[in-house]
């Protein structure tokens, strides 16, 4: 495909046209560092998609004119640097082009005052809504299907992505973390001003912060003044420091897993921005939804692509039906039911095939716990306290530090109530016997007739969402997602998107 540098709003329109592939749009300010040139590898590695960068140094988002005039301008070397690291085509727009006089139809936006007032927006008086207005106007002249952006600004992220739900605007955001230099500093076109000395507070001040996502994550707590302080000392002029909820930008809370510490300083002329995400434990997905729902399957694949651990808390139900069917045991006799759960031992272990085998005290119980049998009697024995009490401890155990993506019924309820992402997966009974009759590995479900399935799955749902404790219910800040209709990648894929919206990238912990 032939590069391109376009200039003119017309020849963006001309050229849209004649490409046949879906557009990754990456905007930037120029000045190229390595930062723009993972976001323009990023994209070119994500897809086959056609990759147009635009360099447009927006004058609506400076708050002074001497910023403005300072910015740094590199456009030659820029065209370089993004046409060999993966760009088709390149988009330098001048003022005229974007906002054209007169021009009665661009709309001038401004940014939500929930996400704006907060942080950098205290004191950039407008810079969000010019923000908001050239990345709308780019976005409709582009029509990208994916747009990429760096984490490194996370509150211009949070509020472009509002403004894309609130605009119902077809495009996917795609993030990627702070690139940071080798000083820990993160890269900034702005710190080409910074003087030797400057370079080295803004260097104290990034580790400081780096410094306090490691103590959390031993410590579970910060003490947000002592860093003030620390900083401060340094004769390093802090215009904010706060510890908030990564996403509504208000003061973080006890119970948040994943918070925001994000700071501004001025150093000399520059001012400059940093932030990391302080975790208590990695992410959590929980998935929850009846018989037949996908789950499995879905939540299997997922484990995959995302690298978590898999938990499957129905086969620890299921491995203690087994147990008690084995040894005889009436459930209902409280004393042989504690003895039971006092020496039980479930253990999940990866077999050669990279799947997960079900032991029960050593005894490989995979393929016996999936029997008509089993499923028949599970939820009555689900339903009993003590089991509960007893495996949400162990499920506990086992999620401890996170890392996992767990299915059921009650995980986004009960068992890990504060999961960074909760689905409902569920489907209609006719499409769940459908699944289950064609599911080869329940050999029971392939030899009893649709009808009869019908009846056992809706017999199952009734007991799983009508017993005391832990019912099957949909938490109150889950996902629902009804699965008819779709195929299973496309609910994995759309759990995955949900997923990289809500964790940011930065927080793996290292
Ligand atoms: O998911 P699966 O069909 O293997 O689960 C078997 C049974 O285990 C469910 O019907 C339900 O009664 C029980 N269960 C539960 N809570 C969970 C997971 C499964 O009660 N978290």
């Amino acid at each position: 495909m032939k590069k391109v540098i376009l200039r003119k709003t017309e020849e963006i329109e001309n050229w849209r046209r004649n490409i046949k592939n879906d557009i990754n749009f990456i905007p930037t300010m120029g000045n190229l560092h390595s930062g723009h040139i993972k976001l323009i590898s990023t994209a070119k590695n994500d897809n086959s998609n056609v990759n147009l960068v635009s360099i447009f140094i927006n004058p609506l988002q400076f708050d002074n004119n001497l910023d403005l005039e300072n910015y740094p301008k590199t456009i030659d070397n820029d065209i370089k640097i993004s046409f060999s690291n993966g760009a088709d085509a390149i988009f330098i727009p001048c003022n005229e082009d974007i906002y054209p006089p007169n021009n009665k139809k661009i709309k001038f936006l401004k940014a939500p005052i929930e996400l704006s007032s907060a942080l950098c927006g205290l004191n950039r008086i407008g810079h969000f809504d010019g923000v908001c207005t050239v990345v709308y106007r780019l976005l409709n002249l582009i029509k990208p299907k994916n747009l990429y952006l760096g984490e490194k600004d996370w509150q211009q992220l949070l509020i472009l992505k509002n403004l894309v739900q609130i605009k119902k605007l077809n495009v996917a955001i795609k993030s990627i973390p702070t690139q940071r230099d080798f000083d820990g500093v993160p890269l900034s076109s702005r710190n080409v001003h910074l003087s030797k000395n400057e370079r080295k507070l803004i260097r104290f001040f990034s580790n400081e912060l780096l410094e306090a996502k490691r103590n959390f994550q031993q410590e579970k707590k910060i003490n947000l003044n002592e860093i003030i302080k620390k900083i401060s000392a340094k004769k390093i002029s802090i215009e904010y420091l706060e510890h908030l909820h990564p996403h509504t930008l208000q003061q973080a809370r006890l119970e948040d897993n994943i918070s925001l510490l994000a700071g501004a300083i001025r150093c000399g002329k520059t001012r400059l921005i940093d932030h990391v995400f302080l975790m208590k434990r990695s992410p959590i997905i929980a998935i929850d939804g009846p018989a037949g729902s996908g789950k499995s399957t879905v939540t299997k694949l997922i484990a995959e692509k995302l690298k978590l651990l898999y938990l499957d808390t129905g086969a620890m139900y299921r491995a203690l039906s087994w147990l008690l069917i084995k040894e005889s045991i009436d459930y209902k006799k409280e004393k042989k039911l504690q003895n039971i759960l006092k020496d039980i031992s479930i253990v999940f272990k990866s077999n050669t095939n990279s799947h997960q085998d079900v032991y029960v005290n050593n005894y490989c119980v995979t393929e016996e716990i999936r029997s008509q049998k089993i499923s028949s009697i599970v939820s009555k024995i689900s339903s009993i306290k003590e089991v509960r009490n007893f495996l949400v401890k162990e499920q506990r155990k086992i999620g401890e530090s996170g890392g996992l993506v767990a299915e059921g019924r009650d995980i986004g309820t009960t068992v890990f109530p504060n999961a960074e992402l909760k689905i409902f997966l569920t489907a209609s009974i006719d499409e769940r016997a459908k699944r289950r009759k064609s599911d080869k590995n329940s050999k029971d479900s392939q030899e009893i007739d649709l009808h009869t399935l019908k009846e056992l799955i809706k017999k199952r749902d009734f007991e799983d969402s009508n017993r005391e404790i832990s019912p099957l219910i949909k938490a109150n800040d889950a996902i629902e997602i009804i699965t008819d209709g779709y195929s299973i990648n496309e609910v994995v894929d759309k759990i995955i998107d949900l997923y990289n919206d809500k964790i940011p990238k930065d927080t793996e912990i290292k």
